[in-house]
């Protein structure tokens, strides 16, 4: 578009000067920068790092990441949250060795066929290790467009998304669209912040309708928030005669799939949370009473969990119930893949 700002002079500059040495910028590698865009979705850089070296020493490269088990890369995810991200690049993988012969594609068209690699995060593969020019539109560079032209309601209607693709498509440079990649979203993290922008710093606060009109506070427009439930769940710390915890990994293909946890039930409707656990008790083979631990509190994005946990003893005859599980020491359980609500409730052990 014709009218579109020139940007990309200003960007480049900007992060000639205070673009950050980030460890997945030394490289290439479409594997390694493959890996970063995902981690880097809904996971903040400070977050992702020691994730993204620890992954890399695990897998170094795509052959090693589609042999080993689903389990295992989710693992090394642990932590990190939105599991799905772990599976889809597990699966993503295979799909590379076994239809591309290991060679990451180098088309949009054929990126976007991978598993969890959409428009977005295809554009940042093939700028930044391709050097070809792909465009991106990711959380940050949504939030500086939609101030740039200052664009009113709902940006993730599907008018607003047609119209920010039309924007980031007219804004990106044929040439050096993996440094203008690279700039645009630092700018999105450093500068043109969710809240308190600071656009007397900013590059483009000469082109910016929001800066201009003294709205930088106010765009992008907050949407409508959603009523979010709140799912009532008990837990069991089972013991062992040894004084060793009961954990199940819970299967692959759900929520938090390969991840490892301390049997839950929901709460019965009109029990109370301990006659749900003492339930939850003999359903795993114990007996007697059980004593209140304590409570965790976790949101996810869809609903939140209140979960109390409570102590019981093992049965004689063990575990009675179904699927991969192990029975671990306090400090076995420190080093497991447990999920984050399950983590927090190592304080009680
Ligand atoms: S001037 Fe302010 S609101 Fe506009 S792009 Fe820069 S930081 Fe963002």
């Amino acid at each position: 578009m014709s009218d579109s700002p020139q940007i990309a002079p200003l960007l480049f500059a900007w992060y000639g000067r205070v673009g950050r040495d980030l460890p997945w910028r030394h490289t290439r590698a479409p594997y390694r920068i493959w890996l970063s865009e995902i981690m880097l979705q809904q996971t903040t850089v400070t977050a992702v790092i020691p994730y993204y070296q620890c992954f890399l020493a695990r897998f170094p490269d795509i052959g090693v990441l589609a042999a080993a088990a689903a389990e295992e890369v989710v693992e090394a995810w642990a932590g990190l949250g939105y599991y799905s991200r772990a599976r889809n690049l597990h699966a993503a993988a295979r799909q590379v060795m076994e239809l591309h012969n290991g060679c990451f594609p180098e088309t949009l068209e054929e990126l976007i066929t991978l598993p969890g690699i959409g428009r977005s995060t295809a554009g940042a593969i093939l700028a930044i290790a391709h050097q070809e020019r792909g465009v991106i539109l990711d959380g940050n560079v949504r939030r500086v467009l939609v101030r740039l032209f200052a664009l009113e309601g709902d940006p993730r209607s599907s008018a607003a998304e047609k119209q920010l693709w039309l924007w980031a498509e007219s804004l990106t440079p044929a040439e050096r669209a993996d440094d203008y990649a690279q700039a645009i979203m630092d700018l999105g993290a450093t500068c043109c912040t969710p809240t308190k922008p600071n656009c007397p710093e900013c590059p483009l606060a000469v082109h910016c309708q929001a800066f201009t009109q003294g709205r930088q506070d106010e765009l992008p427009q907050a949407r409508a928030a959603k009523a979010v439930p709140t799912v009532q769940q008990v837990g069991l710390l089972l013991a062992d005669k040894r004084g060793r915890l009961l954990v199940r990994r819970r299967p692959m293909n759900g929520l938090l799939g390969g991840l490892w946890e301390f049997p839950t039930r929901e709460v019965l409707p009109g029990a109370t949370p301990e006659a749900s656990a003492r339930l939850l008790l003999q359903e795993l083979g114990g007996s007697g009473s059980v004593e209140e631990a304590g409570k965790v509190a976790h949101a996810y994005s869809h609903f939140k969990l209140d979960l109390r946990f409570y102590r019981g003893k093992a049965g004689t005859a063990g575990y009675v119930g179904e699927g991969e599980h192990d029975w671990l020491t306090a400090a076995a359980l420190r080093e497991l893949a447990l999920h984050g609500a399950h983590k927090k409730a190592l304080k009680f052990i």
